[in-house]
């Protein structure tokens, strides 16, 4: 019987039914002249029924071996067909490298950059590689090879043929061994638009988070930005020690400024306050607009003091300028309450609490003033 683990070429096969034939052929020959020597016609029959007999046993074995052969063949040829058209419609790009260069590529992954199977099979990982990249790739793929890595997923950057950049995911395990050379079998993925909708989502939320937290007119903060912030900057006051001056400012008369100039010309008042109070505002400092036309400085490291001379600062300069608005400049004038953590307040809410009660001090002693929560106010200058 012809063993199954034994799977003869086709053309070695051929090749013993021709030695066989040729070894019948000889022992025929000698069989007809041994007569000569004198056998018997009985031992030449005899020889020859034995000959005949081997011969069809063993073209038996060899065709059965044959028709093993092509069946295996057949079925090695249908498994590639499967597998190639597997990786023909695969979705994903797959290229094997070996010796840096693309051995294997499905058409996803040549589309994927852009060139035919053909091109990409004369290129290598260098080849699509940012020249920027280059030293990264190539120690992932020197780790691949010393077979750093089981599983490895990692995300690069490709050039693809017309120049353009990708962003490309790219998988790959552990090399395989292909005729005693390491082969590395990735997947690749184009993740450009994935990425590019990605960070588009996250500066829409990034906008979004901006806009909930700002003032849509003055720029300056909300009063959501200050409920978030509040209690914050007073507990890290706590911590390091230091006061926190709280200073609110709020219109004069304001409902008479947008009666006289209507509303743009309220707004325009609105903008020219928010922005003197941003011109001479330090970093550390949060500037709110807290309410329609009052304001909130928040000074963090300031001494109650320092926040009230700024406020009457502030006060002078409102008083002093005019607001730029059509042939008529608008005069304005605000009041203002300053308070203090620790000293007139033990929270974010009892700080902004003393600071309003300052400023209804302010208003109700004639307004265009600065009034210190718990001190009586100084009278404005004239
Ligand atoms: P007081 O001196 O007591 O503060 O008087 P006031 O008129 O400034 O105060 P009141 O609170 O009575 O009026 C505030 C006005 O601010 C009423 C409102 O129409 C106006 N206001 C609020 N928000 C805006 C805004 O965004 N634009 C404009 N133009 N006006 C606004
Ligand atoms: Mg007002
Ligand atoms: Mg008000």
């Amino acid at each position: 019987m012809t063993d199954p683990n034994a799977n003869p070429s086709l053309p070695a096969l051929q090749a013993e039914i021709a030695r066989l034939n040729k070894v019948v052929q000889v022992l025929m020959d000698r069989v007809e002249h041994s007569g000569d020597l004198g056998n018997s016609y009985f031992d030449q029959v005899q020889a020859t029924v034995m000959l005949e007999d081997l011969v069809r046993r063993r073209t038996q074995e060899l065709e059965a071996a044959l028709a093993e052969n092509r069946a295996i063949n057949r079925a090695l040829s249908e498994a590639e067909q499967k597998f190639h058209c597997v990786l023909d419609q695969s979705l994903v790009g797959i290229s094997m490298t070996i010796d840096q260069r693309f051995h294997y590529a499905n058409p996803k992954f040549a589309e994927i950059l852009g060139y035919s199977v053909e091109e990409i099979l004369k290129l290598g990982p260098a080849d699509i590689t940012p020249a920027e990249d280059l030293p990264q790739v190539l120690d992932v793929i020197r780790r691949a090879l010393n077979g750093e890595f089981q599983q490895l997923t990692f995300t690069t950057r490709a050039v693809r043929k017309d120049g353009r950049i990708i962003n490309v995911e790219m998988s790959g395990k552990a090399p395989l061994d292909i005729g005693g050379r390491p082969a590395l079998i990735a997947v690749w993925a184009d993740i450009t638009e994935r990425l590019g909708a990605e960070r588009e989502i996250e500066a829409l939320q990034t906008r979004l988070r901006d806009q909930a937290l700002h003032d849509a007119l003055t720029g300056l903060y909300n009063r959501l930005f200050l409920a978030e912030n509040l209690d914050r900057t007073i507990a890290l006051a706590a911590r390091h020690g230091y006061p926190v001056s709280a200073v609110i400012a709020d219109l004069d008369f304001f409902k008479s400024v947008n009666d006289r100039y209507g509303h743009p010309g309220g707004d325009a008042a609105l903008k020219h306050l928010a922005d003197l109070m941003r011109q001479h505002a330090r970093s550390s400092d949060i500037i709110c607009r807290y309410g329609g036309e009052e304001f909130l400085l928040l000074m963090p490291d300031t001494p109650v003091e320092v926040a009230r001379e700024r406020a009457e600062y502030l006060r002078q300069c409102l008083a002093e300028q005019r607001v730029a608005w059509k042939s008529t400049p608008i005069a304005l004038t605000a009041s203002f309450g300053v308070a203090s953590y620790p000293e007139d307040a033990q929270s974010g809410g009892e700080l902004i609490e003393a600071a309003d009660s300052a400023l209804y001090s302010s208003k109700a002693n004639g307004r265009n003033r600065v009034t210190r929560f718990g001190q009586s106010w100084e009278p404005a200058p004239i």
